[in-house]
Protein backbone atom coordinates (compact mmCIF):
# COMPACT_ATOMS: atom_id res chain seq x y z
CA UNK A 1 0.00 0.00 0.00
CA UNK A 2 2.29 2.93 -1.15
CA UNK A 3 -0.96 5.59 -1.08
CA UNK A 4 -0.30 8.47 1.17
CA UNK A 5 -4.22 8.57 1.62
CA UNK A 6 -3.85 6.25 4.65
CA UNK A 7 -7.40 6.74 6.07
CA UNK A 8 -9.47 6.98 2.74
CA UNK A 9 -13.05 5.76 3.99
CA UNK A 10 -13.51 4.04 0.20
CA UNK A 11 -10.31 2.69 0.13
CA UNK A 12 -11.26 1.03 3.67
CA UNK A 13 -14.57 0.17 2.67
CA UNK A 14 -12.94 -1.44 -0.81
CA UNK A 15 -10.52 -3.81 1.68
CA UNK A 16 -13.00 -4.52 4.14
CA UNK A 17 -14.89 -5.85 1.02
CA UNK A 18 -12.50 -7.74 -0.69
CA UNK A 19 -11.37 -9.87 2.88
CA UNK A 20 -15.07 -10.47 3.41
CA UNK A 21 -15.11 -12.05 -0.41
CA UNK A 22 -12.10 -14.19 0.72
CA UNK A 23 -12.78 -15.24 3.71
CA UNK A 24 -15.67 -16.70 2.44
CA UNK A 25 -13.05 -19.15 0.29
CA UNK A 26 -11.52 -19.99 3.04
CA UNK A 27 -11.65 -21.96 6.48
CA UNK A 28 -11.28 -20.47 9.88
CA UNK A 29 -7.63 -18.26 9.78
CA UNK A 30 -5.95 -17.05 12.62
CA UNK A 31 -3.68 -14.49 12.26
CA UNK A 32 -1.06 -13.43 14.53
CA UNK A 33 0.22 -9.65 14.72
CA UNK A 34 3.98 -9.77 16.47
CA UNK A 35 4.46 -5.71 17.12
CA UNK A 36 2.65 -4.59 19.77
CA UNK A 37 2.42 -0.96 17.73
CA UNK A 38 0.09 -3.25 15.31
CA UNK A 39 -1.99 -4.46 19.25
CA UNK A 40 -2.72 -0.92 19.63
CA UNK A 41 -3.45 0.11 16.60
CA UNK A 42 -5.77 -3.03 15.71
CA UNK A 43 -7.68 -2.24 18.78
CA UNK A 44 -8.19 1.27 18.73
CA UNK A 45 -8.89 1.77 15.35
CA UNK A 46 -11.43 -1.17 15.80
CA UNK A 47 -10.01 -3.46 12.83
CA UNK A 48 -11.24 -6.86 14.56
CA UNK A 49 -14.63 -5.65 14.15
CA UNK A 50 -14.58 -4.81 10.53
CA UNK A 51 -13.90 -8.22 10.20
CA UNK A 52 -15.63 -11.65 9.47
CA UNK A 53 -15.88 -14.04 11.96
CA UNK A 54 -13.76 -16.68 10.68
CA UNK A 55 -10.66 -14.11 10.32
CA UNK A 56 -9.13 -14.33 14.37
CA UNK A 57 -6.46 -11.96 14.67
CA UNK A 58 -4.34 -12.85 17.97
CA UNK A 59 -1.64 -10.87 19.52
CA UNK A 60 1.95 -12.04 19.83
CA UNK A 61 5.06 -11.54 21.78
CA UNK A 62 5.69 -8.31 19.84
CA UNK A 63 6.29 -5.81 22.89
CA UNK A 64 9.61 -5.82 23.97
CA UNK A 65 9.05 -3.91 27.65
CA UNK A 66 6.47 -7.12 27.98
CA UNK A 67 8.63 -10.03 27.65
CA UNK A 68 11.68 -8.32 29.32
CA UNK A 69 12.23 -11.05 32.62
CA UNK A 70 11.14 -9.73 35.75
CA UNK A 71 14.16 -10.80 37.26
CA UNK A 72 16.49 -8.39 35.11
CA UNK A 73 13.98 -5.25 36.77
CA UNK A 74 14.88 -6.77 40.05
CA UNK A 75 18.51 -6.76 39.32
CA UNK A 76 18.68 -3.46 37.77
CA UNK A 77 16.51 -1.85 40.64
CA UNK A 78 18.74 -3.37 43.30
CA UNK A 79 21.62 -1.90 42.22
CA UNK A 80 19.93 1.03 41.99
CA UNK A 81 19.38 0.69 45.71
CA UNK A 82 22.34 -0.89 47.04
CA UNK A 83 24.68 0.66 45.37
CA UNK A 84 23.15 3.89 44.87
CA UNK A 85 24.29 3.82 40.96
CA UNK A 86 21.73 5.82 38.33
CA UNK A 87 19.45 3.25 36.29
CA UNK A 88 18.30 4.99 32.88
CA UNK A 89 15.32 3.67 31.20
CA UNK A 90 12.60 4.30 28.92
CA UNK A 91 9.44 5.30 30.37
CA UNK A 92 7.49 2.35 28.93
CA UNK A 93 9.87 0.15 31.47
CA UNK A 94 9.12 2.30 34.57
CA UNK A 95 6.26 0.68 35.67
CA UNK A 96 6.27 -2.79 35.04
CA UNK A 97 6.19 -4.86 37.64
CA UNK A 98 9.20 -6.71 38.56
CA UNK A 99 8.84 -9.76 40.89
CA UNK A 100 9.79 -7.47 43.59
CA UNK A 101 9.24 -4.11 43.00
CA UNK A 102 9.00 -1.31 39.53
CA UNK A 103 11.64 1.05 39.13
CA UNK A 104 8.90 3.61 39.73
CA UNK A 105 8.55 2.18 43.42
CA UNK A 106 12.29 2.62 44.22
CA UNK A 107 12.40 5.71 42.53
CA UNK A 108 9.63 6.84 45.03
CA UNK A 109 12.00 5.17 48.39
CA UNK A 110 14.74 7.55 46.73
CA UNK A 111 16.32 5.63 44.48
CA UNK A 112 18.11 7.31 41.35
CA UNK A 113 15.81 6.09 38.60
CA UNK A 114 15.59 8.51 35.38
CA UNK A 115 13.60 8.25 32.43
CA UNK A 116 15.54 8.78 29.12
CA UNK A 117 14.12 8.88 25.46
CA UNK A 118 16.82 6.91 23.73
CA UNK A 119 20.43 5.57 24.24
CA UNK A 120 22.04 9.33 23.42
CA UNK A 121 20.30 10.59 26.40
CA UNK A 122 21.33 7.87 28.81
CA UNK A 123 25.07 8.99 27.42
CA UNK A 124 24.88 12.72 28.00
CA UNK A 125 23.62 12.21 31.29
CA UNK A 126 26.63 10.06 31.76
CA UNK A 127 28.70 12.79 30.21
CA UNK A 128 26.68 15.74 32.85
CA UNK A 129 27.26 12.95 36.04
CA UNK A 130 30.09 12.13 38.12
CA UNK A 131 28.28 9.14 39.15
CA UNK A 132 27.98 5.62 37.44
CA UNK A 133 25.20 5.16 35.07
CA UNK A 134 23.05 1.75 33.89
CA UNK A 135 21.25 1.78 30.91
CA UNK A 136 18.64 -0.56 30.60
CA UNK A 137 19.28 -1.35 26.66
CA UNK A 138 15.82 -3.14 26.45
CA UNK A 139 13.94 -3.63 22.81
CA UNK A 140 13.99 -5.27 19.29
CA UNK A 141 15.57 -4.96 16.03
CA UNK A 142 13.55 -1.61 15.85
CA UNK A 143 16.41 0.21 18.83
CA UNK A 144 18.93 -2.40 19.02
CA UNK A 145 20.86 0.05 16.31
CA UNK A 146 20.33 3.29 18.40
CA UNK A 147 21.85 1.07 21.70
CA UNK A 148 24.92 0.20 19.78
CA UNK A 149 25.90 3.58 18.34
CA UNK A 150 25.31 4.57 22.57
CA UNK A 151 27.88 2.03 23.02
CA UNK A 152 30.20 2.88 20.57
CA UNK A 153 30.19 6.88 21.42
CA UNK A 154 31.16 5.79 24.65
CA UNK A 155 33.70 3.76 23.66
CA UNK A 156 35.09 6.36 21.26
CA UNK A 157 34.74 9.10 23.94
CA UNK A 158 36.43 7.07 26.07
CA UNK A 159 33.20 7.78 29.03
CA UNK A 160 33.89 5.55 31.80
CA UNK A 161 30.95 6.08 34.49
CA UNK A 162 28.19 4.28 32.22
CA UNK A 163 27.54 0.77 30.39
CA UNK A 164 24.73 -1.17 29.39
CA UNK A 165 22.08 -3.40 31.16
CA UNK A 166 21.81 -5.59 27.52
CA UNK A 167 18.38 -7.43 27.78
CA UNK A 168 17.62 -6.96 23.88
CA UNK A 169 15.47 -9.34 21.95
CA UNK A 170 15.03 -10.68 18.19
CA UNK A 171 11.81 -11.14 16.75
CA UNK A 172 12.77 -13.56 13.81
CA UNK A 173 13.75 -16.66 16.26
CA UNK A 174 10.87 -16.13 18.62
CA UNK A 175 8.51 -16.83 15.00
CA UNK A 176 10.20 -20.15 14.72
CA UNK A 177 9.48 -20.98 18.56
CA UNK A 178 5.69 -20.12 17.81
CA UNK A 179 5.94 -21.73 14.91
CA UNK A 180 7.16 -24.78 16.57
CA UNK A 181 4.24 -24.89 18.82
CA UNK A 182 1.20 -26.66 17.06
CA UNK A 183 -1.36 -26.00 19.46
CA UNK A 184 -1.13 -22.34 18.64
CA UNK A 185 -2.50 -22.96 14.94
CA UNK A 186 -1.29 -20.04 13.13
CA UNK A 187 -1.98 -19.67 9.55
CA UNK A 188 0.03 -16.27 8.96
CA UNK A 189 1.93 -13.23 10.43
CA UNK A 190 1.33 -9.68 10.05
CA UNK A 191 5.13 -8.80 9.91
CA UNK A 192 6.20 -5.79 12.17
CA UNK A 193 7.08 -2.59 9.99
CA UNK A 194 9.38 -0.89 12.39
CA UNK A 195 11.43 -4.32 12.88
CA UNK A 196 11.06 -5.42 9.48
CA UNK A 197 12.64 -1.79 8.15
CA UNK A 198 16.13 -3.41 9.64
CA UNK A 199 16.14 -6.68 8.92
CA UNK A 200 14.41 -6.55 5.54
CA UNK A 201 11.77 -9.60 4.25
CA UNK A 202 14.82 -11.98 3.65
CA UNK A 203 15.10 -12.50 7.82
CA UNK A 204 11.81 -14.36 7.51
CA UNK A 205 13.02 -17.71 6.05
CA UNK A 206 11.94 -19.68 9.25
CA UNK A 207 8.24 -18.84 7.90
CA UNK A 208 8.43 -19.97 4.36
CA UNK A 209 10.44 -23.20 6.33
CA UNK A 210 8.23 -23.93 7.72
CA UNK A 211 5.12 -23.27 5.19
CA UNK A 212 3.16 -20.22 6.58
CA UNK A 213 3.18 -16.76 4.88
CA UNK A 214 3.54 -13.27 6.52
CA UNK A 215 2.58 -9.67 5.22
CA UNK A 216 4.83 -6.91 6.66
CA UNK A 217 2.77 -4.00 7.00
CA UNK A 218 2.39 -0.13 8.46
CA UNK A 219 0.34 1.21 10.70
CA UNK A 220 -2.37 3.26 9.57
CA UNK A 221 -5.98 2.05 9.11
CA UNK A 222 -5.29 0.77 5.47
CA UNK A 223 -1.77 -0.60 5.87
CA UNK A 224 -3.26 -3.13 8.47
CA UNK A 225 -6.26 -3.86 6.20
CA UNK A 226 -4.23 -4.09 3.39
CA UNK A 227 -1.80 -6.42 5.22
CA UNK A 228 -4.81 -8.64 6.40
CA UNK A 229 -6.22 -8.31 2.60
CA UNK A 230 -2.59 -9.88 1.49
CA UNK A 231 -2.13 -12.92 3.81
CA UNK A 232 -5.94 -13.87 3.03
CA UNK A 233 -4.99 -13.66 -0.70
CA UNK A 234 -1.79 -15.85 0.00
CA UNK A 235 -3.60 -18.28 1.73
CA UNK A 236 -6.46 -18.52 -0.60
CA UNK A 237 -3.70 -19.07 -3.44
CA UNK A 238 -2.45 -21.41 -1.59
CA UNK A 239 1.18 -19.62 -1.36
CA UNK A 240 3.82 -19.68 0.70
CA UNK A 241 5.53 -15.76 0.51
CA UNK A 242 6.69 -12.70 2.92
CA UNK A 243 4.95 -10.24 0.84
CA UNK A 244 5.56 -6.37 1.20
CA UNK A 245 3.02 -4.29 1.87
CA UNK A 246 5.09 -1.49 4.08
CA UNK A 247 7.56 -0.62 0.85
CA UNK A 248 7.21 3.67 1.47
CA UNK A 249 8.97 2.55 4.91
CA UNK A 250 10.70 -0.89 4.47
CA UNK A 251 13.30 -1.77 1.53
CA UNK A 252 13.12 -5.43 0.78
CA UNK A 253 17.31 -5.91 2.49
CA UNK A 254 15.94 -3.74 5.42
CA UNK A 255 18.89 -1.54 6.67
CA UNK A 256 21.82 -3.13 6.15
CA UNK A 257 24.18 -0.14 7.71
CA UNK A 258 22.17 -0.51 10.91
CA UNK A 259 22.62 -4.59 10.79
CA UNK A 260 26.30 -4.17 10.88
CA UNK A 261 26.03 -1.53 13.33
CA UNK A 262 24.21 -4.23 15.71
CA UNK A 263 26.79 -6.92 14.33
CA UNK A 264 30.03 -4.81 15.46
CA UNK A 265 28.75 -4.19 18.77
CA UNK A 266 26.30 -7.43 19.65
CA UNK A 267 26.50 -11.49 19.06
CA UNK A 268 23.29 -13.56 19.61
CA UNK A 269 22.83 -15.84 22.58
CA UNK A 270 20.05 -17.71 24.33
CA UNK A 271 17.67 -15.51 26.01
CA UNK A 272 14.51 -15.50 28.32
CA UNK A 273 11.24 -14.06 27.28
CA UNK A 274 9.33 -13.40 30.39
CA UNK A 275 6.91 -16.17 30.73
CA UNK A 276 7.34 -17.91 27.47
CA UNK A 277 11.23 -19.03 28.40
CA UNK A 278 14.45 -19.65 27.32
CA UNK A 279 14.38 -19.29 23.33
CA UNK A 280 17.32 -20.44 21.66
CA UNK A 281 19.81 -17.83 20.24
CA UNK A 282 17.08 -15.11 20.18
CA UNK A 283 19.16 -12.42 22.33
CA UNK A 284 21.77 -10.17 22.22
CA UNK A 285 24.70 -9.51 24.78
CA UNK A 286 27.97 -6.95 23.52
CA UNK A 287 31.19 -8.40 22.20
CA UNK A 288 33.51 -9.15 24.48
CA UNK A 289 35.73 -5.89 22.89
CA UNK A 290 32.96 -3.56 24.97
CA UNK A 291 33.15 -6.08 28.01
CA UNK A 292 33.94 -2.75 29.62
CA UNK A 293 30.69 -1.30 29.04
CA UNK A 294 28.74 -4.51 30.26
CA UNK A 295 26.82 -3.70 33.66
CA UNK A 296 26.27 -7.85 33.57
CA UNK A 297 29.97 -7.68 33.83
CA UNK A 298 30.63 -4.67 36.23
CA UNK A 299 28.38 -5.36 38.50
CA UNK A 300 27.61 -9.18 37.80
CA UNK A 301 24.14 -9.19 37.00
CA UNK A 302 21.95 -11.95 36.03
CA UNK A 303 18.65 -12.22 34.76
CA UNK A 304 17.88 -15.27 37.11
CA UNK A 305 14.60 -17.56 36.26
CA UNK A 306 11.17 -17.15 34.95
CA UNK A 307 8.76 -16.68 37.75
CA UNK A 308 5.19 -15.08 37.30
CA UNK A 309 3.17 -13.66 39.83
CA UNK A 310 0.65 -16.13 41.10
CA UNK A 311 -2.09 -16.27 38.49
CA UNK A 312 -0.71 -13.94 35.86
CA UNK A 313 -1.07 -15.35 32.73
CA UNK A 314 1.28 -12.80 30.69
CA UNK A 315 2.94 -15.77 29.07
CA UNK A 316 0.02 -17.05 27.70
CA UNK A 317 -0.95 -13.55 26.39
CA UNK A 318 1.82 -13.51 24.71
CA UNK A 319 2.62 -16.80 22.75
CA UNK A 320 -1.28 -16.08 21.85
CA UNK A 321 -2.80 -18.91 23.84
CA UNK A 322 -5.50 -17.14 25.05
CA UNK A 323 -6.98 -13.51 24.67
CA UNK A 324 -6.17 -10.93 27.77
CA UNK A 325 -10.01 -11.56 28.84
CA UNK A 326 -9.05 -15.41 29.71
CA UNK A 327 -6.41 -14.05 32.39
CA UNK A 328 -8.98 -14.36 35.82
CA UNK A 329 -6.85 -11.13 36.67
CA UNK A 330 -7.84 -9.34 33.93
CA UNK A 331 -9.81 -5.80 34.97
CA UNK A 332 -10.23 -7.15 38.57
CA UNK A 333 -6.95 -7.50 40.02
CA UNK A 334 -4.85 -6.46 37.01
CA UNK A 335 -5.54 -2.92 35.77
CA UNK A 336 -3.52 -0.12 34.35
CA UNK A 337 -3.38 1.78 37.89
CA UNK A 338 -2.10 -1.29 39.33
CA UNK A 339 -0.72 -3.43 36.95
CA UNK A 340 0.13 -7.36 37.95
CA UNK A 341 1.78 -8.46 34.65
CA UNK A 342 3.79 -6.20 31.90
CA UNK A 343 1.22 -6.49 29.15
CA UNK A 344 -1.00 -4.57 30.97
CA UNK A 345 1.23 -1.23 31.57
CA UNK A 346 3.36 -1.33 28.49
CA UNK A 347 1.74 1.18 25.80
CA UNK A 348 2.26 -1.90 23.72
CA UNK A 349 0.73 -4.74 26.06
CA UNK A 350 -2.19 -6.58 24.89
CA UNK A 351 -4.04 -6.56 27.96
CA UNK A 352 -3.33 -2.45 28.09
CA UNK A 353 -5.04 -2.41 24.32
CA UNK A 354 -7.89 -4.70 25.70
CA UNK A 355 -8.55 -2.67 28.30
CA UNK A 356 -8.30 0.41 26.94
CA UNK A 357 -10.24 -0.38 23.58
CA UNK A 358 -12.55 -3.30 24.57
CA UNK A 359 -12.72 -7.46 24.09
CA UNK A 360 -11.33 -9.80 21.38
CA UNK A 361 -13.98 -8.87 18.67
S1 LIG B 1 -4.43 -9.25 32.92
FE1 LIG B 1 -2.53 -8.73 34.00
S2 LIG B 1 -1.78 -10.60 34.87
FE2 LIG B 1 -3.31 -11.15 33.33
S3 LIG B 1 -2.16 -11.51 31.49
FE3 LIG B 1 -2.76 -9.38 31.45
S4 LIG B 1 -1.06 -8.24 32.41
FE4 LIG B 1 -0.78 -10.44 32.90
Amino acid sequence: MDSVAFNDPAAARALVNTIAGLARRLPEVRLMEVCGTHTMEIGRLGIRQLLPDSVRLISGPGCPVCVTPAAYIDAAAELAVSQGVCIATFGDLFRVPGNRRSFAQVKAAGAGIEVVASPRAALDLARKSSGEVVFTAVGFETTIPATAAAVKAAASEGITNLSFFVAHRLVPPALDVLLADSSLRISGFLLPGHVSAIVGAGAYGTLIRRGVPGVITGFEALDILAGICGLLGLLAGNEVAIKNEYTRVVPEDGNPAARRLMEEVYEPCDAIWRGIGMLPQSGLRLRPEFAAFDASVRYGLKEQGDEMPEGCGCGRVLKGLIPPEECLLFGAACTPENPVGPCMVSSEGSCAAAFKYGGAR
